[in-house]
């Protein structure tokens, strides 16, 4: 075995350790700084000069104490066990430390390990003796909660024949399988561990062609995201960040979701942190932590454990992904994380770019969302994974100008723009339908017309477009008063309204309303359309007088539509007709 590599502290600045006589080590290799052995990265070197980020409470630090190289990278421990657990940045089990040690407050230098070593799991193979195999293969499989199958694949790097396995009860680092390789006999266990700042591999990137359902209308309907997509929700504090967040880490339709979350002030992390585990999958009523992975920042953590959840938290991500899950992450809020790059960044004197932020912020930020994607994962199968990434940054004042949002932007295909008026108003969500976008609606047209409605994008244009010229017109309105408006423009008016009120105002916190299946979306959406293609049949006629329209019954009935069941929805067809048929009646009187 080759010496250890053991180096000196020279100065500590914060989070930032200073440390000479470490040649020989690498970058990014983990390192064990002073007494206490705290949890340390390289993140740069020069000679033996090491500046290390250290990912613990460093007060107690002082030069000359010791740092020791591991000769590891700053990995993950991808196994059975981490669904349900809520880590720290480093994947430390906070559950588990609170146990221990009565706190949810880390001890220094605690050495946990990120899934445990004495649960045992039923390991069932699948794979067979004397077969060929190679990375991605499924060699077995562990029913990891009752919600999730967790796949044990041969690891990147390892291919060969299969000279053992068998189905048996295991705990993670006991060998379950063995593989003849051209280095010679590899011994597989089902504990893999994987450097965070490397994406996995996969076969073949795919076009993400599908939503990811959220039940929130205005996200599905008009800015969708796709399934292996990014999407990015900025907005000033109280504009609705975190609801949004969590609404889709609840509702949406990926099977297994890792949620990241960077509180702006302690407390909010503890209330997700004591709320969540109580939380209802709503499709299976089961604890919604059977499909979930939290990583968990408070205020009080060292800000370089906040650099690093990102990365802990995607590459956990990408893991599910490669055994051919739906997977969709959140990050809540990654303004906290670009601060954190900023502070550490400012402790090694590099030169600031924009804002004080360092240069590479933008590289970075485009390396956490490209690791989204819809892929053809490693494995002879030819299963397909996605993985969602959906970050929410916070603008100080809800200026979008500012970096981490205009570097977000740059990367993400779908923008939530959360509008501080809107809020104020107590619309929510509070989406701008008018700034918001999404890049996936080609690629998804396909899906909605055989899923949903062979209309549904023809009604949800030209619901955008009313909401458009609704805009105008107010403009308008405010200049020369609504009397000066034509009747097609009152319908307009009257119209988009609705399409506000009644289609995009959807409240997260009732129980009924918080979801609404596409079908039903696709049913409201056009209910409130027709009212705007048959009145248009009518306001032409000389004797037409627009608050009979106005006055209608049958448009109560149409603001009520968010009330009818899915179950039933051939009443939205017929509630079609009869907006049609009354609408009609009116030309005729
Ligand atoms: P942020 O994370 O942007 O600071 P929050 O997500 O905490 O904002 O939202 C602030 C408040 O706005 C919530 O406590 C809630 O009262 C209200 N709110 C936000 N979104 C919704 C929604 N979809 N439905 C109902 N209320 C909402």
């Amino acid at each position: 075995m080759s010496e250890k590599i053991i180096g000196q502290v020279v100065r500590v600045a914060g989070p930032l350790v200073v440390a000479e006589g470490l040649a020989g080590a690498k970058v990014f290799e983990v390192v064990r700084v002073g007494q206490q052995k705290l949890v340390g990265e390289i993140i740069e070197l020069c000679d033996d000069k090491a500046s290390i980020q250290v990912y613990e409470d460093t007060q107690s630090i002082t030069p000359g104490e010791s740092v020791e190289a591991t000769g590891q990278t700053m990995s993950v421990e991808l196994a059975p066990g981490l669904l349900e657990s809520i880590y720290d940045g480093i994947q430390r089990p906070l559950q588990l430390i609170e146990k221990e040690s009565g706190s949810a407050f880390i001890a220094r230098g605690i050495d946990v390990p990120g899934v445990s070593r004495t649960k045992r799991w039923d390991f069932q193979s699948v794979a067979q003796v004397g077969e060929s195999v190679a990375p991605g293969d499924v060699l077995g499989v562990v029913q990891e909660t009752s919600l999730i199958e967790h796949k044990v694949m041969v690891p990147p790097g390892v291919s060969g024949i299969l000279k053992k396995i068998e189905s048996s009860k295991k705990t993670v680092v006991e060998t379950i399988a063995e593989i003849q390789t051209d280095e010679g006999l590899r011994k597989i266990q089902m504990l893999q561990h994987w450097p965070i700042r490397d994406a996995r591999p996969v076969s073949e990137s795919l076009v993400p062609n599908e939503p990811l359902i959220s039940g929130g209308r205005s996200i599905d309907t008009f800015f969708p995201i796709a399934k292996g997509g990014s999407g990015c929700i900025p907005g000033p504090f109280g504009a609705g960040k975190t609801v949004t967040q969590q609404g889709l880490a609840k509702f949406c339709d990926a099977q297994v979701i890792v949620y990241i979350g960077c509180g702006e002030r302690g407390n909010e992390m503890t209330e997700v942190l004591t709320e969540f585990p109580h939380l209802e999958d709503p499709n299976t009523g089961e604890p919604l932590m059977r499909r979930t992975i939290m990583i968990a920042n408070t205020s009080n953590m060292p800000v370089a454990a906040r650099e690093a959840s990102i990365y802990t938290g995607i590459t956990i991500a990408e893991y599910y992904r490669d055994m051919g899950y739906s997977v969709a992450l959140m990050a809540d809020s990654t303004s906290r994380w670009a601060e954190a790059m900023r502070e550490i960044s400012g402790r090694l004197e590099e030169m600031p770019g924009e804002e004080g932020y360092p240069a590479y912020l933008g590289s970075r930020t485009a390396g956490f969302y490209e690791r989204a994607g819809s892929v053809k994962c490693l494995g002879s199968d030819g299963r397909r994974g996605t993985l969602t990434v959906i970050g929410a940054v916070s603008p100080p004042g809800g200026d979008l100008s500012e970096p981490v949002t205009q570097n977000t932007l740059r990367v993400t295909k779908t923008f939530w723009g959360l509008d501080a008026s809107l809020a104020y108003k107590r619309h929510f969500p509070a989406i701008n339908w008018l700034s918001s976008y999404s890049l996936y609606t080609e690629n998804i047209r396909e899906w909605w017309a055989k899923n949903v409605a062979p209309d549904f994008e023809e009604v949800r244009e030209t619901a955008m477009s009313l909401l458009q010229e609704e805009a105008k017109l107010e403009e308008i309105v405010k200049l020369v008063g609504a009397e000066s408006l034509s009747p097609r423009e009152k319908l307009v008016l009257l119209v988009a309204r609705m399409i506000r009120e009644d289609f995009l105002f959807q409240n997260a916190f009732d129980r009924e309303d918080a979801f609404t299946p596409m079908k039903k979306q696709h049913g409201i959406l056009k209910a409130i359309v027709k009212i705007y293609s048959a009145g248009l049949q009518i306001i032409d006629n000389a004797e037409f007088d627009f608050k009979n329209l106005q006055e209608l019954p049958v448009l109560q009935e149409v603001s009520k539509a968010k009330d009818i069941p899915v179950e039933e929805i051939e009443r939205f067809e017929k509630l079609g007709k009869k907006v049609e048929s009354e609408i009609l009646k009116l030309k005729i009187a």
